[in-house]
């Protein structure tokens, strides 16, 4: 069975547009996010136009926050700093990847954790581990989300991550094995946790064996084709987090998007199977307007 992240995606943002309707009848004001971009990168450039246009289909205003590449790293935290205290802003992400001369982590770590919707500060990350009140990073909270929606259940299964990044790998590893009883508020996701979990890497020996015992696959590499028939057993769930770019003169573009597993070979022996594009991907844009609500929440109870 396919697992549809575009119709799931959907029906989350007609429950966040009613949430915040309704919220706003009550007279409270609507959410308000920012979205601070550095430069002018094509592809952040569309991500950010594509968030922005989500937020607007549910009610959630945006500030944008436009800076040109060359800004040092002092003038970016200040601009940071102003967010942290702006009681108009619920919260607000850093596109990433910022330009060469300014280093991510600076800039993730002078976040408040209480605005930060990418769920990426240190101090979230950090809450997440312990079962605290968190804001999870998008990704991994959409995987969850797909996971609670189409009834799949993780309690006692045996979990295989495939890459081990801070926005991907690790946060699910975490998400799914702890104790549902620590999973966190704001999700629907609660009966998810308890997992058994493999975190593997490109230094892993013999992946294919380690994948054929797994009752779930999460594949987050990189790698068009990583996962192959051979290396799953009839039934499991694969979760397809790749977003690869390959040569297709037959497209219009002169390429086409593609996700880590040979979709074609395994999909007959999944139980479940995410497609890409149309499962994670538009997951991940539906979990960051969930944590702006969730933040939103917080900031004006
Ligand atoms: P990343 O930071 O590059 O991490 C990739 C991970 O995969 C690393 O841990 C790497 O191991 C591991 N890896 C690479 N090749 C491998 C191999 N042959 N065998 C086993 N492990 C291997 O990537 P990321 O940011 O997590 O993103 C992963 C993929 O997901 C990318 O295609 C990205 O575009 C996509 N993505 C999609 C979404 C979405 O919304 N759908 C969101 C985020 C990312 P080492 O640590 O040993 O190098």
């Amino acid at each position: 069975m396919i697992l549809d992240g575009k119709k799931i995606a959907s029906e989350i943002r007609s429950e966040l547009r009613e949430q915040i309707a309704s919220r706003v009848a009550q007279g409270k004001r609507a959410p308000r996010l920012g979205i601070v971009i550095v430069g002018h990168n094509p592809a952040s450039e569309t991500y950010v136009a594509n968030k922005i246009k989500a937020c607007a289909e549910v009610g959630i205003e945006v500030e944008r926050v436009a800076l040109e590449a060359d800004i040092t790293e002092e003038q970016l935290l200040a601009e940071v700093e102003r967010l942290n205290h702006d009681e108009q802003i619920d919260g607000f992400i850093v596109q990433l990847p910022l330009p060469d001369h300014i280093t991510e982590t600076t800039i993730l770590s002078a976040i408040d954790y209480r605005k930060d919707v990418d769920g990426l500060t240190p101090a979230n990350v950090g809450r997440t581990v312990q079962g605290l009140p968190s804001l999870v990073s998008a990704t991994p909270r959409g995987i969850r989300e797909l996971l609670a929606r189409n009834g799949i259940q993780t309690a006692g299964k045996h979990v295989v991550v495939i890459g081990r990044s801070n926005i991907v790998g690790k946060p699910i590893a975490m998400l799914l094995m702890q104790r549902p009883y620590l999973s966190l508020p704001g999700m629907s996701a609660s009966s998810l946790g308890d997992a058994t979990v493999t975190i593997c890497h490109s230094k892993t020996r013999d992946l294919a064996a380690i994948c054929r015992t797994a009752d779930i696959i999460i594949v987050a590499a990189g790698c068009p084709k990583l996962l192959t028939a051979d290396m799953v057993r009839e039934g499991v769930v694969v979760i397809d987090v790749g977003i690869n770019r390959v040569e297709d003169p037959a497209s219009p573009r002169g390429y086409r998007l593609t996700g880590d597993v040979d979709f074609e070979h395994v999909a007959p022996k999944a139980a479940y199977i995410t497609p890409v594009p149309g499962g994670v991907g538009p997951m991940t844009i539906a979990s960051l307007l969930q944590n702006t609500l969730q933040a939103y929440n917080e900031h004006t109870r």
